[in-house]
């Protein structure tokens, strides 16, 4: 019976919100010059330095408050690929007491309301591409034309200004940022958390700060001030936005900046900028192994390579090793941790595990009654420290169960503690969650998605793991309507009713199996434990 705590000493976290410690307490900030470029765009080369962010977010939040009249607490959705100057953005938002909800651009339109909505956004940014859907969310949700800003000034060729208006005529907002205490919320980012829908995630200015100091002292030998990091990483997700784009400019590590993911696109930046870090995803590590592509560039600078947010197994990691003579380091995390929180050790970690606790954090592994299990015992990682997210938004049922009566977050995800080793691994996932290379996949959405079809009368959605490309391919198991025919072609119909109406990365791409019911527990719960062990023995026959 155990709790296991990390064995890194405890690391006062200051009790400061996230713009004052990343602008006036950052230790880091002062190891680079303040005018060397810290943000670089992959795509036009253009920079911004630390002296710029601060001058122009310190503007654009007083812009914020004086010229549209956001008050603290007021929510700004954020909806755009990867942009150089996100970090401004963001930070001006924080600067002025507010609070970001970044969403994926590639979002529908019932997405983007659900979370605009849920979020209750004051204020919307996004690029002119997605005005046309964005402004008819922006009217369903009373957020005023003149509360819209675009990003990209010169091309904007919108009647939406760019947000750098704001910092027309506006004076820094100046030092101390008074009245933001360091438990007020910062972001609300989207996950589905153990069950159910999307949700709000609150993610403190405190969660932030420890982020920072938590990773950054984990790897204490890390070569910062040679670093150069490349990100293609979603900002709207929380493994970019904690390690991108706060943690790098924590940590002054430049960051080159890719709006999304192409590995010629990639693998040219890294020869080009001689990049040292970077962060992935497992499927990416597959193209890393495999591509030809990969044989055409000297990749020879990168040292460390990151990878969360799913496991990556041994072969991938192999495979990528034989190409790239760089460390592969797993993480392991979630939004409702701020991202990770366990990390491997280079050199020392062996593949597959996600290693040691970073310093303040503190896990245990209980069984389904909430027994606390020893090393070696395969349980449910719960997880406590400042880097836990504060709940969900208006959500007190899924905070009643995802938080222990003494402060331990559920995270849905089977881990053990290996005794020989002396690391942490994780073995499943509890919750229903599905993971599209790295992309939260709600089952309980899809399975509403799927209900809206006429021929649908009963549903369920699983991941189903596809080794070949390292992730999870959502599969639905759908029951007919009496009246409808049984038939490929009307599993294709529905297939397609479902790729119509949400984002390209939630489609069935593990298929649909027409059935005849679904497994349910008395209270009408699906078993999907149950339809997990037919795709086992599924496989097992392939
Ligand atoms: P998200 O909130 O989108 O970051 O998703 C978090 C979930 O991703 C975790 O609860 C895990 O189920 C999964 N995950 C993240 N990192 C890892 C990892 N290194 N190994 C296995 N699963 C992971």
């Amino acid at each position: 019976m155990v709790v296991y705590k990390s064995a890194q000493e405890s690391i006062p976290i200051p009790n400061l919100d996230l713009y004052t410690f990343l602008f006036q307490n950052s230790k880091y900030n002062t190891t680079r010059p303040r005018d060397q470029p810290t943000v670089i765009c992959g795509a036009t080369g253009k920079t911004l330095s630390f002296n710029q962010i601060f001058d122009l977010s310190g503007r654009i939040a007083t812009g914020w408050k004086e010229k549209i009249g956001l008050k603290k607490g007021d929510v700004v959705a954020v909806v755009a690929p990867n942009q150089y100057d996100h970090s401004v953005l963001y930070f001006s938002i924080l600067a002025a007491g507010c609070i970001v909800t970044p969403a994926n651009p590639d979002y529908t339109e019932v997405e983007f309301q659900h979370q605009i909505h849920s979020a209750g956004a004051k204020a919307l940014v996004t690029v002119p591409e997605l005005l046309p859907v964005l402004t008819k969310v922006a009217a369903k949700n009373n957020i005023p034309k003149d509360r819209i800003f675009v990003f990209n000034n010169q091309e904007n060729k919108t009647s939406y200004p760019s947000f750098y208006t704001l910092a027309e005529d506006s004076k820094h907002i100046g030092h101390p940022i008074r009245g933001i205490d360091s438990n007020d919320i910062a972001f609300i980012c989207f996950s589905s958390g153990t069950t159910g829908l999307s949700k709000g995630c609150l993610l403190s200015h405190r969660n932030f700060v420890s982020q920072c100091i938590q990773v950054t002292n984990f790897d204490a030998n890390a070569n910062i001030a040679t670093d150069i990091l490349l990100g293609f990483l979603p900002f709207f997700h929380i493994f970019g936005l904690t390690n991108l784009v706060i943690g790098s400019f924590y940590r002054q590590t430049p960051l080159v900046i890719m709006a999304k993911y192409n590995l010629e696109r990639f693998c040219q930046l890294v020869e080009k900028y001689k990049v040292t870090n970077t962060s992935i995803v497992p499927p990416v590590a597959v193209h890393l192994g495999k591509s030809p592509i990969v044989e055409k560039y000297d990749l020879s600078s990168l040292r460390v390579i990151g990878c969360g947010a799913a496991p990556l197994g041994k072969e991938h990691i192999d495979a990528l090793q034989k190409r790239i003579p760089a460390a592969v380091k797993q993480g392991y995390g979630s939004t409702e941790s701020c991202a990770g929180v366990v990390y491997q050790r280079v050199g020392i970690s062996p593949a597959g595990s996600i290693g040691y606790l970073t310093a303040n954090t503190e896990l245990k592994l209980v069984d389904e009654n909430d027994n606390e299990l020893g090393d070696d015992q395969e349980g449910e990682v719960l997880l406590r420290g400042p880097a836990m997210f504060l709940g969900y938004l208006n959500n007190p049922e899924a905070n009643e169960k995802t938080f222990t009566k003494d402060g331990w977050l559920r995270t849905g995800d089977v881990g053990v503690f290996n005794s020989k080793i002396g690391e942490f691994f994780i073995v499943d996932r509890l919750k229903e969650l599905i993971k599209y290379k790295g992309f939260q996949v709600a089952p309980a959405e899809l399975e509403r998605v799927l209900l809206g079809h006429e021929r649908v009368a009963d549903c369920a959605v699983v991941g189903v793991y596809e080794s070949s490309q390292a992730t999870e391919l959502p599969r639905a198991y759908v029951v007919l309507q009496s009246h409808a025919k049984s038939d490929p072609a009307t599993a294709k119909d529905i297939s397609d009713y479902v790729a119509k109406n949400v984002i390209n990365y939630k489609r069935l791409r593990g298929g649909i199996r027409l059935i005849d019911a679904i497994p349910k527990n008395a209270s009408g719960k699906i078993l999907r434990r149950e339809i997990k062990k037919w795709i086992k023995a599924e496989q097992e026959k392939e």
